[in-house]
């Protein structure tokens, strides 16, 4: 791997590609600094070298220049957190840039305005990418969050340092424990994929197949393979139009020798609402107008028992829907014997999306191997894609 530690960046100047899209409120208070920490290993690695930053992002969808965008919004914020004395240009390309980066002495840090306020940025445009290109000497992606793109900065950029071009710390990392579980993860190895719709996850049931032992299926995905398979689901969330696709992906599952788990319980609303009436029912016999909106006390202990098995394991999608505090105990469980399992020498990944706001949210970020960064990145990733940020450091 092209990696930090190949490459001695004294006197250097890394242009470095992070992924600083973070939220922020009205008062343009940055809400959640995770992407900022974690681009810090990086800047910091280049910094104790002897060499200078230039950070480079895109913040949002800006439609050309939006004052709300501006990356100055976060300038202090990147001081804070790197806590080096941080320069901010008004663009990212064209002389004040230039003359920015030309000026930049080692030790120093340059943040440089939101990308997208380009419109080349998105297009991927040669032009935009070879101009950005002279304001370092060495290019470094660290922006997994946007590895999937290929955009002028993440992808197009890398052909204008043939041999100068590396992964930051946060992009080998993400890499590394995608691979763990891809490709070389010790058995038996597990998936849990959970969440809304089967029409999401088919090319990532499809893919990962091929790399498991185990298959977990949960959440509302569960009700299109119930009702496939003649079970009653009452009102719950289901896709008719992918019923045989899941009867495919059993008989699949079946051939390749992977044990698929479905919920065997649920928990049933009486409405989509926390203050609803609820019961436990089995998952084939869920009463008309009552709908499935959590995994019941069995299917949470047949779970803890698949997850404790399991030397690797990858989690996506909640087991229900966490976002309303009566229905997210099956989530919560699930993160719990997850994190056992981890405890007890497992290596576990969670990944894309609502997963990993639950695991924030329900306290179990440190009790996981490794909690993505990237959602849609992640995503494409388990579906077996190749992403153009990663190919690009590579070709
Ligand atoms: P996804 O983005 O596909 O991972 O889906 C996440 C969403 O699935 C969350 O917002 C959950 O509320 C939702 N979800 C999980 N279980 C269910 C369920 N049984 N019925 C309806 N929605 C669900």
């Amino acid at each position: 791997m092209k990696t930090l530690n190949n490459f001695n960046f004294k006197d250097k100047k890394a242009l470095i590609r992070v992924d600083f899209n973070v939220p922020l409120d009205d008062q343009f208070t940055v809400t959640d600094d995770s992407r900022i920490v974690a681009a810090k290993p990086t800047i910091l690695k280049i910094l104790e070298d002897g060499g200078s930053c230039i950070l480079m992002s895109h913040l949002g969808r800006p439609k050309g220049f939006q004052s709300e965008f501006s990356l100055k919004h976060i300038h202090n914020k990147v001081e804070d957190i790197i806590g080096v004395k941080t320069i901010f240009v008004n663009n990212s390309v064209g002389g004040e840039a230039q003359a920015a980066s030309d000026n930049l002495k080692p030790g120093e840090i340059l943040l440089l305005e939101n990308l997208r306020f380009h419109k080349e940025e998105e297009a991927g445009d040669r032009d935009f990418a070879e101009k950005l290109s002279k304001l370092g000497d060495v290019y470094v992606n660290d922006a997994f969050g946007t590895a999937h793109r290929a955009h002028a900065s993440t992808a197009v950029i890398a052909d204008f340092f043939p041999e100068r071009k590396y992964f930051g710390y946060l992009l080998e990392q993400e890499i590394e424990s995608i691979n763990k579980v891809m490709e070389n993860g010790d058995k038996p190895v597990l998936a849990i994929l959970g969440g809304a719709k089967v029409s999401s996850k088919i090319t990532i049931i499809e893919n990962i197949l091929d790399k498991v032992d185990h298959l977990i299926i949960g959440g509302g995905m569960t009700f299109t393979f119930v009702k496939a398979q003649g079970g009653k689901i009452g009102d719950s969330i289901c896709e008719d139009d992918k019923m045989e696709l899941a009867l495919e992906i059993l008989e699949k599952a079946k051939a390749k020798n992977v044990k698929v788990h479905l919920p065997v319980d649920v928990i049933a609303a009486d409405s989509f609402s926390n203050d609803a009436k609820t019961q436990i029912v089995k998952v084939s016999e869920i009463p008309d107008g009552w709908q499935g909106l959590d995994a019941g006390p069995q299917t949470i202990e047949n779970f803890h028992e698949v997850v404790l098995q399991c030397k690797t394991i990858l989690w996506n999608g909640p087991l229900g829907v966490f976002e309303m505090e009566n229905f997210a105990k099956g989530t919560i469980e699930l993160g719990k014997s997850i994190a056992e399992a981890t405890k007890n020498g497992a290596f576990s990944l969670v990944g894309g999306g609502d997963s990993v706001a639950a695991v924030k949210q329900f306290g179990f970020e440190d009790k996981v191997s490794y909690v993505s960064t990237g959602g849609g990145a992640m995503l494409e990733s388990l579906e077996g894609k190749t992403l153009p940020g990663i190919a690009a450091i590579l070709k």
